[in-house]
């Protein structure tokens, strides 16, 4: 536990450093500097969404171990917070066995989980969770074999990478070189290794939030989140809604995964447990032990947002995961290369009911899109919030400057 808090740029300050200063990093620090810690946010690239709301940014190469080491001694924050996948987590493992700061949650679990591989052996092979049927692959040769086993429909996917990027579905043999090609150019990393999934007619898909946070009695507790429901356009996300229905078979089964896998990971704060849901079955499909995207509807629908609770879990402070009210969460895009960007249609945005904003403010827009905001709506139904929340996405224009 952090006890007591300090006092933000005095020698006794409570410090944390963000590796990664997205737009969830961004909502992290804020709701890090709220409780009066001292919040250093560091990204490849200069002025990322984090970096604008920190007491001190740099920018560095995140894949590079020796220049998050020199950082981290410089800074000597007591907590180490990735916040994205393509880090040096060898040197995060180093810098949690030598003591240096607390990883959150550990070092292990952002080492398992920056690489599909690890994940999927550690929550199928180790903990039987049920999954899709899986195979992983380094050439088209290995591609087509797992794809003799597994069948088609069938997805494919970089074991580095995420947000769908070299993601694709097959429907039969005419896609497999296409889909190698795409496969082996979206990588965040020069590898080759994909994962090869059977694909998952599930009836709908969630983020199940799971907080690992201190309980009454001092020790590590689990709580969940009400199911976050999400629609995704080629592996990105682009609506989210919370809470999304559930048979209370399916809903006591998400929880029994997410429980599973993030006490494997093990350390305190927030993860997305993403689940496929058919009927009252649930497979595991992947795990961010940390905020979501998805889960950015709970600015609107909880009374502490995921980032609230990650910043509460992460100090030892005591978590409430209550839902207010339905709510959704709509993507703005920005569909063109380049910065800075201007915004049109806010104030029309925001004279809609119960509607609210969230510009990041990324210097730059990219194609083919790049996520630049996110529009949170809440009402009596989720329905009626998708509606909303959807529409308000549509009125943001964002547009070179
Ligand atoms: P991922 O990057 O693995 O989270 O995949 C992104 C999205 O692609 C998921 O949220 C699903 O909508 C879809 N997807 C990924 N794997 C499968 C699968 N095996 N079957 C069906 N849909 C999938």
């Amino acid at each position: 536990m952090i006890t007591p808090i300090g006092t933000p740029l005095a020698a006794n300050a409570t410090k944390v450093m963000l590796l990664g200063s997205g737009e969830l990093g961004k909502e992290v620090a804020i709701a890090l500097m709220r409780l009066g810690v001292e919040v250093i946010a560091v990204d490849r690239y200069q002025n990322a969404p984090a970096q604008q709301v920190a007491h001190r940014a740099y920018t560095i190469d995140m894949t590079d171990g020796a220049a998050i080491r020199a950082l981290v001694v410089q800074e000597r924050p007591d907590l180490v917070v990735p916040e994205i996948e393509a880090i040096a987590t060898d040197e995060l493992l180093a810098i949690e066995a030598e003591k240096l700061a607390t990883v959150i949650p550990t070092a292990r679990a952002t080492r398992l989980t920056m690489n599909r591989e690890g994940i999927r052996r550690l929550a199928a092979e180790e903990l039987g969770l049920p999954t899709s049927p899986y195979r992983f692959a380094d050439s088209l040769a290995e591609v087509t074999q797992a794809l003799e086993q597994i069948g088609y429909p069938a997805v494919i996917k970089p074991v580095m990478s995420s947000s769908g990027h070299g993601q694709s579905v097959l429907r039969g043999p005419d896609d497999v070189a296409g889909a190698w090609e795409y496969a082996c150019s979206g990588g965040r990393v020069a590898t080759t290794r994909v994962i090869v999934e059977g694909f998952v007619p599930f009836d709908y898909e969630i983020t199940q939030l799971t907080v690992r946070a201190l309980g009454p009695g001092g020790q590590v507790a689990t709580y969940f989140c009400e199911p976050v429901g999400h629609r995704q356009v080629d592996g990105d996300y682009v609506e989210s809604w919370q809470p999304q229905p559930m048979t209370a078979a399916a809903k006591a089964e998400a929880h029994r995964l997410a429980a599973a896998v993030t006490g494997a990971l093990g350390g305190r704060g927030i993860f997305g447990v993403e689940l496929f849901v058919k009927g009252d079955q649930v497979l595991f499909s992947e795990v961010s032990p940390r905020p979501h995207d998805t889960g950015m509807v709970t600015m609107a629908t909880q009374r502490l947002s995921e980032f609230d609770l990650h910043a509460r879990a992460i100090l030892g402070l005591p978590v409430d995961v209550a839902l207010s009210r339905p709510g959704a969460s709509a993507v703005v895009y920005g569909r063109f290369e380049g910065g800075p960007v201007a915004y049109d249609g806010v104030a029309q945005a925001l004279a809609l009911p119960g509607i609210d904003l969230r510009l990041f403010g990324k210097p730059a827009a990219a194609l083919p899109h790049r996520r630049l905001g996110v529009a949170l709506a809440t009402a009596d139904t989720v329905d009626e919030a998708r509606r909303r929340a959807g529409e308000a996405a549509g009125l943001v224009e964002a547009r070179p400057a």
